[in-house]
């Protein structure tokens, strides 16, 4: 399990001499992936924005400037009169209608958001992509998508996006994908901090350049419920106990993030609060083709099999393993506490159905 860093840690570190600026700005999006970074803690984003040298030039919940004064802050970028860092956007790039942006104009400007953030990313070192928005286009794009959104430099799965796949950044980067729906706060403030301390290189980016300080893991890793997965007891609704796999659309085998290691507002994950996972840090998750709650099946067999399993493999262990599951498992499965404790003293439980009838 990740260690919170320490206060004392953290300002061991020592920034660059000069102060990284940051840019932020919000387009397609519901501002959810900003609300859960300023819930960051081991360390804060002040502590962690201070120790990495980290100067805020402009963040729709952190700072005071508006109309003028923030556009002030855009044209002095633009004309090279102050250097910009990274840039984060938040949320989708929104083409429409008909390519033209005009869904989204930037107030105060007469110009649609797409060409500001076009602009502003030519002259940035890092340009960074905050949530599944802005990284392939995420929630805004789903259905019909009408207003035409996309992520920076993906368009759902293919690369291109607003930016097209060639981008590099100043620092000869592509753009950063810190997917995820929202972001948990510790992966874009830990990738912002490599960032500014010059250390993120492009090793640190997986095969959709996402940080693989994140995705080289699964959800799946460290689920209370793995128990019950090894024996394929699973939950038939939302409040059961068990792994919700088989049944409720749980894609925590295949989903690539450490959700359930590196915990959130230190102690939750969405399998913790009865939620399948819905691989949200994967393009086009917005539209698994069912709902999300279910898990789609041919002949009785889940079609989304854990990565790297081959099905006749599965198949055989998951025969295998309801064949012996335990007791205590089986009826833990389908209850929404614990009936049958591991001692397998909960005798006075044992038995009962979920209508509390005696079998
Ligand atoms: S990625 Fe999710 S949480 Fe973040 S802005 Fe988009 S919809 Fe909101
Ligand atoms: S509920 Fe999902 S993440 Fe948890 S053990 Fe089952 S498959 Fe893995």
């Amino acid at each position: 399990m990740n260690k919170p860093v320490s206060k004392t840690e953290i300002e061991k570190l020592s920034p660059k001499a000069e102060k990284q600026t940051l840019l932020w700005l919000q387009s397609g999006g519901c501002g959810g992936c900003s609300l859960s970074l300023l819930c960051a803690e081991g360390p804060d984003l002040i502590t962690g924005f201070e120790a990495a040298g980290i100067e805020v030039l402009w963040h729709p919940s952190l700072s005071l400037e508006t109309g003028a004064e923030f556009t002030d802050i855009l044209h002095r970028i633009l004309s090279g009169e102050q250097r910009l860092d990274i840039l984060c956007l938040e949320g989708s790039a929104m083409c429409g209608p008909n390519g033209t942006g005009k869904f989204h104009m930037m107030a105060g400007t007469g110009r649609p958001m797409i060409d500001w953030i076009k602009d502003l990313s030519s002259h940035a070192k890092h340009v960074v992509a905050v949530g599944s928005c802005a990284a392939f286009g995420g929630i805004t794009a789903a259905g019909d998508n009408e207003v035409e959104a996309v992520g920076l430099s993906y368009d759902g799965k293919e690369p291109g996006g607003l930016l097209g796949s060639d981008f590099r950044s100043q620092s000869g980067l592509p753009v950063v994908n810190i997917a995820g729906c929202p972001t948990h706060p510790n992966w874009v403030l830990e990738t912002l901090m490599s960032v500014a301390f010059g250390s993120f290189t492009e090793a640190q980016m997986d095969d959709l350049e996402r940080p693989r300080s994140y995705t080289d893991h699964l959800v799946h890793h460290g689920c209370p419920r793995n128990e019950f997965y090894e024996f394929k007891a699973s939950a038939e609704q939302p409040s059961d106990l068990g792994c919700m796999m088989e049944h409720m659309g749980c894609l925590g085998t295949q989903a690539r993030a450490d959700c359930n290691t590196r915990l959130w507002n230190g102690s939750g994950s969405c399998l913790r609060g009865g939620y399948a996972c819905i691989n949200c840090t994967a393009p086009k998750f917005e539209e698994p083709g069912h709902p999300f709650m279910e898990t789609p099946k041919i002949a009785g067999i889940p079609i989304g099999l854990p990565t790297d399993m081959p099905k006749a493999w599965f198949v055989a262990l998951a025969s295998l393993s309801k064949a012996a599951t335990p007791d205590r498992l089986r009826e833990n499965a389908t209850a929404d506490h614990i009936k049958v404790p591991p001692s397998g003293s909960g005798a006075s439980n044992r038995g009962t159905t979920r209508e509390g009838k005696k079998k």
